[in-house]
C-alpha cells in the first residue's frame, strides 16, 4: 500500500473517490407525491448510488438520454459533467434531466467524502429551512380557503401561498371576458398515458396547444365584476387568517399584462409576499412594467433554465422576488449561484418545490447554504405516504413548518423504499429500476456551434 493509499485509510471516506466511475442509471417514475415525478438513481463501481429526481411533470428521458455522455466518468467531477451535459437542457421541464443529474452528482461527491451537501456549498447560513404551504384553489369561497389554510398555520407553518385568478371565476356570468370557447381548453389539463386512437392523440394535443398561447394572446380579460371577485376572495382570506403571516399569490391565469397590473393593484392593500407568474417570464419589459405599476412584490422563476435565464429580468427591476425549481434551473451550484446573483440586485429568492423528499433535501440543502433565501415551497400536506419514500430522514422531515438538515453524508437520504414506489407507479410503468442499457451507446455531434 503507498502512503497516499495509507493516508486514505484514515479519512472518513465511504469509498475512493479518485477512482468512482458511473456504472449505470435508472428511473423509478412515480405519481401522487404530489404529481408525476421520476426518481433517478446513479450507480458507481464502488457500490455508492446518488439520488436525483427528474422534476413534477417532466419526462425519464429528459435525463435517461444522457447516461451514455456520464458512463465511466468520476461524479465527483460536477460541475465538468454538467457543463457537458447543460446544452441537453431548457426551460420549464425540459430542463428536469440535466438537473436531476446535477444533483445525484452531489449526492454521490457527498457520500464518497462522507461530507453534506450543504458543507462542500460552503456552509450553513442557518440550521433550519422555512417552508411556505402551498394551497391549491378548491375552496369556493375565499373564508372557507381562510379556515383551510389557518388549519396550516396550526400545523406550524409561518409562510402560505395561495391560488387566485381565473379559474376561481371563470365559472361566473360576467367575470371573464373570453374568445367563444376559449375558457374550455383551460379546465382540462394534457393528460399523460396511452392514446388508443389518432382521434385521442389530436384531442390531447389540442389541450396541449391550448395552455401554450401565451397570455398576451390569449384574449382573456377580468371584467370589474371578476376584479370585485378576486379582491374579495383575499378579503375574506386576510378576515380568517390575519396579517401576521406572510401571504403569496399563484396562478392568476393566461391573463394579460394589463389585467395583472389591474388585479395587483386591487390586492395591494391585503399585502400579499408576492404575486407568482402572472406572465411568461420571456417578457422581460413588461415585468418591468408590471413591477412599477403596483408595490406587489412581483415574482417570477420556476420555469427558468440556469443563469442566464434569470440575468435579463434581475438587470430590467422587473422583479423583487426570484422562485427557481432547482429541478429546472441546472440543479444545486446552479441554485446557489442564481440566488448569489440576485442578491446582487436586493432581490429575494425564494425556491419552488413539488415532489418527493429527495428534490426537498436537494432544495433544503442550498437554502441553509445561501444567505439569500426566503422560504421553500411544500406541497404534499395532503400526501401520508410522502415520507415513505425514502430512508434516513427526521420522520416527519417537516416539523411545524421547518425542515432540518441532517449532518449526513450527501442529500443526506440512505435510499429509496422500493414497496413504497411499487405502489406508486405510473400509468403503463411496470416497474422500478428498469434496464436502461438501450441509452447505453446514444450519440449524435453536438456541439452548438463550429
Ligand atoms: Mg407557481
Amino acid at each position: 500500500m503507498s502512503s497516499s493509499e495509507a493516508v486514505l485509510d484514515h479519512v472518513n471516506t465511504h469509498s475512493r473517490p479518485s477512482d468512482l466511475r458511473i456504472t449505470d442509471m435508472r428511473v423509478a417514475e412515480i405519481t401522487g407525491a404530489p404529481f408525476r415525478t421520476a426518481i433517478l438513481k446513479i450507480y458507481t463501481n464502488q457500490g455508492l448510488v446518488g439520488l436525483g429526481e427528474v422534476r413534477d411533470g417532466a419526462s425519464a428521458t429528459y435525463a435517461l438520454m444522457l447516461k451514455s455522455r456520464l458512463l465511466g466518468e468520476n461524479p465527483c467531477n460536477i460541475d465538468r459533467l454538467f457543463r457537458r451535459i447543460k446544452q441537453f437542457g431548457g426551460h420549464g421541464r425540459q430542463g428536469g434531466g440535466v438537473s436531476a443529474i446535477e444533483i445525484a452528482l452531489w449526492d454521490l461527491a457527498g457520500k464518497a467524502y462522507g461530507v453534506p451537501i450543504y458543507q462542500m456549498l460552503g456552509g450553513k447560513f442557518r440550521d433550519k429551512v422555512r417552508c411556505y404551504c402551498d394551497t391549491d384553489a378548491d375552496r369556493p369561497s375565499g373564508t372557507a380557503m381562510g379556515l383551510r389554510l389557518k388549519e396550516r398555520m396550526d400545523m406550524g407553518f409561518t409562510f402560505l401561498k395561495m391560488d387566485l385568478g381565473l379559474m376561481q371565476i371563470a365559472d361566473v356570468p360576467g367575470a371573464v371576458v373570453a374568445p367563444a370557447g376559449s375558457l374550455e381548453g383551460y379546465r382540462i389539463h394534457p393528460q399523460p398515458g396511452l392514446s388508443k386512437t389518432m382521434e385521442e392523440r389530436r384531442a390531447k394535443n389540442a389541450v396541449y396547444d391550448v395552455h401554450n398561447v401565451r397570455h398576451p394572446f390569449s384574449g382573456l380579460h377580468f371584467t370589474d365584476k371578476g376584479i370585485d371577485l378576486l379582491e374579495q376572495y383575499i378579503h375574506e382570506v386576510r378576515e380568517v387568517i390575519g396579517y401576521e403571516v406572510p401571504l403569496a399569490i399563484d396562478h392568476v391565469g393566461h391573463i394579460s399584462l394589463q389585467n395583472g397590473i389591474r388585479l395587483a393593484r386591487r390586492i395591494e392593500k391585503y399585502v400579499p409576499a408576492w404575486l407568482e407568474d402572472v406572465i411568461p417570464w420571456q417578457y422581460t419589459d413588461q415585468y418591468r412594467q408590471l413591477q412599477e405599476a403596483t408595490t406587489v412584490p412581483i415574482c417570477t422563476g420556476e420555469d427558468i433554465y440556469l443563469k442566464e435565464g434569470f440575468e435579463p429580468l434581475l438587470r430590467s427591476g422587473g422583479l423583487s422576488v426570484i422562485h427557481p425549481d432547482i429541478l429546472t434551473s441546472g440543479g444545486i451550484l446552479e441554485t446557489k449561484k442564481i440566488g448569489d446573483m440576485a442578491q446582487d440586485h436586493g432581490v429575494a429568492m425564494a425556491i419552488h418545490m413539488a415532489e418527493s423528499p429527495i428534490a426537498a433535501m436537494a432544495a433544503a440543502h442550498i437554502a441553509v447554504a445561501t444567505e439569500n433565501f426566503m422560504a421553500l415551497e411544500f406541497h404534499t400536506v395532503e400526501v401520508p405516504w410522502w415520507d415513505d419514500i425514502v430512508t434516513g430522514l427526521p420522520k416527519p422531515l417537516l416539523d411545524r413548518g421547518f425542515i432540518t438538515v441532517p449532518d449526513k453524508p450527501g442529500l443526506g437520504i440512505d435510499d429509496t423504499v422500493d414497496e413504497v414506489l411499487r405502489a406508486h407507479l405510473q400509468d403503463g410503468v411496470t416497474d422500478i429500476w428498469q434496464p436502461t442499457d438501450h441509452w447505453d451507446n446514444e450519440y449524435s455531434w453536438d456541439r452548438t456551434w463550429s
